[in-house]
């Protein structure tokens, strides 16, 4: 890649960007391979970053052609780094210091944007179930294109009736799909977290697989996973005293466990149990 600017171990060198564990800092010093990520979170014109770090991304999505790239960076340190790459692509990358869980997203952005962030795990499942839970849908993005422990990917793209299959997988699958592209290994990273990472790409739906009303789905999914050996009958209890009725009012078997149930049997019972 050939933008000019200093290969990133010497960038990290020279602003002192030792990695923070309270920041879940593990950077991507591979410019190949951050190039993949960017090709992964494209075509586009307009990208939203959240966490660049000492700028592996960043450079990545500029260098791959992006017009704008919006990046939000909470550890000040990393600011100067950026603002290099920004003098090196002029008038293509704004720098925002901040908390991206707190940024008021949608509004800074008119027009359709793709977000593509490398972030701690815990960071990243916080602001997936943010960009999946705004009122207007479609949303504001059109793709995001997130890296996760391995793990945390599986439960994006989970089945009913398989292990990782939860609340994010219907919350998710319910209005978006998701797709593993490829993984990660430990290695790549500086310092190397515990565990295999993967690149997820998920795109909106136009509209949700069945209808429901966001709230009432995430109410069912907790009260269903929050005791997921149980019989429906029993876990949701907790929302109607009259929880069998209303099951067999929706189709299905009261005696069924939430693990067995599609996206569209969680969008009727947050209908029937509701409305
Ligand atoms: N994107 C860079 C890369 O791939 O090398 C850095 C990845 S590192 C795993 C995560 C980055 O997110 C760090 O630079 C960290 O400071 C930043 N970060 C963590 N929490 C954040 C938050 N709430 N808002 C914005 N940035 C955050």
């Amino acid at each position: 890649m050939d933008d000019g600017l200093p290969p990133l171990r010497e960038v990290i060198a020279a602003h002192g960007l030792a990695a923070k564990k309270s920041l879940g800092q593990n950077f991507l010093l591979d410019l190949n391979l951050t190039r993949r990520i960017a090709r992964a979170a494209g075509p586009g014109e307009t990208f939203f970053e959240v966490g660049p770090g000492p700028g592996g991304l960043t450079r990545a999505l500029l260098a791959e052609g992006a017009a704008r790239v919006v990046a939000v960076e909470r550890d000040a340190r990393c600011i100067p780094a950026l603002e290099q790459i920004a003098a090196a692509y002029p008038g293509r990358l704004e720098i925002i210091e901040g908390d991206a869980l707190s940024l008021d997203t949608a509004t800074l952005f008119d027009g359709p944007v793709r977000i593509a962030a490398n972030l701690p795990y815990n960071v990243g499942t916080a602001l997936l179930v943010k960009w999946l839970t705004v009122e207007n849908w479609p949303p504001f993005w059109s793709s995001l294109t997130l890296m996760f422990q391995r793990e945390v990917a599986e439960r994006l793209v989970a089945k009913p009736d398989t292990e990782h299959y939860g609340r994010l997988s219907v919350l998710v699958q319910w209005r978006a799909k998701a797709k593993i592209l490829f993984d990660v290994s430990r290695s790549a990273f500086v310092p190397p977290p515990k565990i295999t990472s993967s690149v997820v790409r998920i795109e909106p739906l136009n509209e949700p697989v069945a209808d429901a009303r966001l709230a009432d789905l995430e109410r069912v999914t907790a009260a269903a996973f929050g005791q997921r050996r149980k019989m429906l009958r029993q876990s949701l209890k907790v929302l109607s005293p009259d929880a069998e009725k209303l099951i067999l009012a929706a189709g299905l078997d009261p005696t069924a466990r939430a693990e067995t149930l599609s996206v569209a049997d969680f969008a009727a019972l947050a209908r029937v149990f509701f409305n």
